[in-house]
């Protein structure tokens, strides 16, 4: 458990993995009246220590960022023991769980000092919400912005449009924090969103100038622009490559698409 202050602890999950890093985060938000945010995998020690943090008080929502199942295995236990799920409506059908969909811009207010955003923030998957508390403005990212690295765009849910959109958007609510799913908080909010823009837009240009210079499979393409990763990261990679093609193409590059 780490307290993060302002009202904010963070449970991490015992799931560790290449795309998971350290575990995922689940956060226990609030003073009076509390939202859960992202359960986690199913797994009912670490929901254990959720429920010592939430200590007993109310529980207004569990809220999930996005339906992969390092965020959400365990949703349906959580809204067993504390009450309703909410999520975009796309996440709650995918995630195949009843809940109260929750629309961009909505709020759940949490007594006086916290109001909690649900910000719709597509990229890594099409149906993710960002979080923010509007009076501290700490920011929940997900999956869209990890605490280090560099989540993937999971081809053709994520796009790389959106993912650049959903930052843009992100910058312009000028987070103080930032709350991952995976990984540290970042305090340089600002500079870490523009870290990620950058490093995209660099990350397309990288994909671009293999094809160019005869990549001609996915395979090829991923051991010129990703070759110092570990073979561990690889299929995430590719799924990340699919996207950044299918985003050259839509800026009008002459790119294969579709490839294996
Ligand atoms: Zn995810």
């Amino acid at each position: 458990m780490i307290e993060h202050g302002s009202g904010v602890v963070a449970v991490r999950a015992d799931n560790p993995s290449a795309l998971t890093l350290t575990g995922t985060q689940t956060y226990v938000i609030g003073d009076e009246a509390i939202v859960v945010l992202d359960p986690g995998p199913l797994d009912a020690a670490h929901l254990d220590r959720v429920e010592e943090v939430i200590a007993g008080r109310p529980v207004s929502a569990v809220c999930l960022t996005h339906s992969h199942r390092d965020h959400t295995a365990g949703a349906q236990e959580a809204a067993d023991r504390w009450g309703p799920l909410r999520a975009s409506e796309e996440t709650l059908d995918r995630v195949g769980v009843d809940g109260v969909p929750l629309a961009d811009e909505d709020v759940i207010e949490l007594g006086a000092a916290f109001s909690f955003r649900a910000i719709s923030t597509p990229g890594h998957s099409g149906d993710h919400l960002c979080y923010l508390i509007d009076s501290t403005r700490d920011l929940f990212t997900g999956d869209l912005v990890l605490g280090e690295g560099s989540s993937i765009i999971v081809h053709p849910d994520g796009s790389v449009r959106a993912y650049l959109s959903s930052l843009r958007r992100l910058a312009a609510l000028q987070p103080a924090r930032l709350l991952p799913g995976h990984g540290r908080v970042v305090t340089a909010a600002g500079k870490r969103l523009e870290a990620c823009r950058v490093h995209r837009i660099e990350r397309t240009k990288h994909v671009l100038r293999a094809v160019k210079g005869g990549a001609s499979t996915i395979e090829a393409i991923r051991e010129t622009v990703y070759w110092e990763l570990p073979a561990s990261h690889h299929a995430a990679a590719e799924l990340s490559i699919q996207a950044y093609l299918a985003y050259l193409h839509e800026e009008g590059h002459e790119v294969p698409t579709g490839l294996e």
